[in-house]
């Protein structure tokens, strides 16, 4: 999607610090991060957020997740939250698929 600036990353045309690839995800570095392990895995294909995924590409999802465990694990943060922030209430605010890949610190449960 023209205006989507995660599929600017996924194209190429945005830079961004990649961390990881498979043949339909990308994860990179988030540019505010949140914790000392903070990347974000996309898919290469426009979706709106994971509940769409899950209906569109099934798959997908299970790639995503495959992508940020290999994430997490080479970040040396094998205990990690991987977080989908969906909707805008719920602190969606790119709205290209996402999951937040969070590590390298005590992370507070439950989340508030
Ligand atoms: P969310 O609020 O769940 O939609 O998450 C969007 C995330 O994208 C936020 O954590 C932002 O810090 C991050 N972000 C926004 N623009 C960029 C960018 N150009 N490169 C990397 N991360 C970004």
């Amino acid at each position: 999607v023209e205006t989507c600036l995660f599929c600017g990353i996924a194209s190429g045309d945005i830079p961004a610090d990649i961390v990881a690839e498979s043949s339909g995800t990308i994860a990179f570095r988030d540019l505010n991060p949140q914790a000392p392990t903070h990347v974000l895995v996309i898919t290469r294909e426009h979706h709106l957020d994971v509940t769409e995924l899950a209906v569109a590409a099934p798959d997908l999802v299970a790639e995503l997740v495959r992508t940020a465990t290999l994430v997490a694990d080479a970040q040396g943060t094998p205990a990690f939250r991987l977080v989908f922030n969906t909707r805008a209430e719920a602190g969606q605010s790119v709205f290209h698929v996402h999951a937040h890949v969070l590590g390298g610190r005590p992370l507070l449960w439950p989340p508030g």
